[in-house]
């Protein structure tokens, strides 16, 4: 099959021999920097109902074509190697918006009633803007789907409208009430905080949520929207996050020294109150200020089938064209395996040489 790559040619890393992934123990995900990716993210759409400012323009992007997109079953098909065969133990569903695509409680149920080689069941997640939520929540739940994280940047519905350039607000918030009744629990909330826009409702976001039981993360805005929408000096920052709660709340790190692959660091608020049972805590994502690429146990697949190795490379995997031309599931494990040896170190924004990956967040997978 001449379309798949060379295994040795893409698991040399510049500057010597290596030993192969296939000699390393056990069949896992590992990188030449020592990283095992267990976390696999997939794509399920590149198409969005909402056009937040810092992830596309307006008019959308071009959306890929449908017979470019892989099919329920080959995103299954992808899946189960993954996870009987790499390692994966948590799939987190994203997109564009997953909750577009139609087939996605039968790819949840797929997906869990897959066992790891150490007979665990993965964990699966979803990453959604809630719109559609309200009346899929429960489905979900009962395909096996455990958590979600929903995007929320605002409280203020004209404010929302004008971030999302789409008025559904209420829609989000009956979303993310069926999502609490259904048990995707923790329901996580994401924000991303845009100086002059939604930086004043920091605090408001996260007393919000904690007493309804949702847990708060800010993400530092990363460049990955529309090209002139970033500025790093202009970016709202972790600690600027971090003194801005600080002003009105009371704040206790939970691990702020040992992050491993978890992305947020964490702050106990001590002084707002859960619901019974639920702590008081507020994530702070700093991937641009405080990057966590040593600790990244990720993987990631595009709706069209391109694997990547970073939110950030600038190459990809086709394995859409290896499924297509007949591959065996060795042999897509095997590109798998070797794509994975070569992830880069580090995403290097604050580098010199920084180029933002061709694709935008929403065609990658945030
Ligand atoms: N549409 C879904 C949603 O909004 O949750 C899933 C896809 S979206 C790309 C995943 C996450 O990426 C969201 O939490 C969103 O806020 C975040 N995101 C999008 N563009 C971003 C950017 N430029 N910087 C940081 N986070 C971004
Ligand atoms: Fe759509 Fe999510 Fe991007 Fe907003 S952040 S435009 S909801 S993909």
């Amino acid at each position: 099959m001449s379309q798949i790559p060379d295994f040795a040619d893409v698991s040399r890393p510049p500057g010597g021999p290596l030993r192969a992934p296939a000699a390393l123990p056990g069949s896992a995900l590992v990188d030449r920097f020592g990283r095992i990716a267990t976390n696999l993210r997939i794509s399920l759409t590149d198409r969005c109902n909402l056009r937040c400012s810092y992830c596309m323009p307006a008019e959308g992007t071009p959306w890929c074509p449908a017979g470019e997109l892989l099919t329920d079953d080959e995103i299954i098909r992808l899946i189960t190697v993954a996870v009987r065969d790499l390692g994966v133990r948590q799939v987190r569903f994203t997109g564009g918006e997953p909750l577009l695509r139609r087939g996605l409680e039968r790819i949840v149920a797929a997906t869990t009633s897959l066992r790891t080689p150490d007979g665990d069941t993965p964990e699966t997640a979803l990453t959604t803007n809630g719109v559609l939520l309200e009346r899929r929540a429960t489905a979900l739940r009962e395909a096996g789907l455990r958590r979600v994280n929903v995007s929320l940047d605002t409280l203020d519905r004209a404010r929302y409208t004008r971030l999302t350039r789409r008025d559904r607000l209420p829609e989000v918030l009956a979303g993310l009430r069926a999502a609490a009744e259904a048990g995707l629990t923790p329901v996580k909330i994401n924000s991303v905080l845009l100086r002059g826009v939604n930086e004043d409702e920091a605090v408001s976001l996260v007393r919000w949520a904690l007493e309804r039981g949702y847990q708060p993360r800010f993400i530092e805005q990363m460049p990955l929207g529309p090209a002139d929408v970033w500025d790093r000096d202009e970016m709202v920052s972790a600690a600027e996050i971090l003194s801005l709660l600080r002003s009105e709340l009371t704040l206790t790190p939970v691990h702020a020294a040992v992050r491993g692959a978890a992305p947020a660091e964490t702050w106990i608020v001590s002084d707002v109150r859960s619901p019974a049972g639920i702590v008081p805590a507020v994530g702070i994502v700093a991937s641009v200020s405080r990057p966590f690429c040593r600790g990244c146990d990720r993987t990631r697949l595009t709706a069209d089938g391109q694997l990547r190795t970073c939110l950030f490379a600038r190459a990809e995997t086709d394995l859409r064209a290896l499924l297509r031309g007949g591959a065996s599931d060795r042999e897509i494990a095997g590109v798998w395996r070797g794509t994975m040896w070569a992830k880069q170190r580090g995403h290097g924004i604050d580098d010199g040489e920084f180029r933002r990956p061709d694709r935008p967040m929403s065609a990658i997978g945030g």
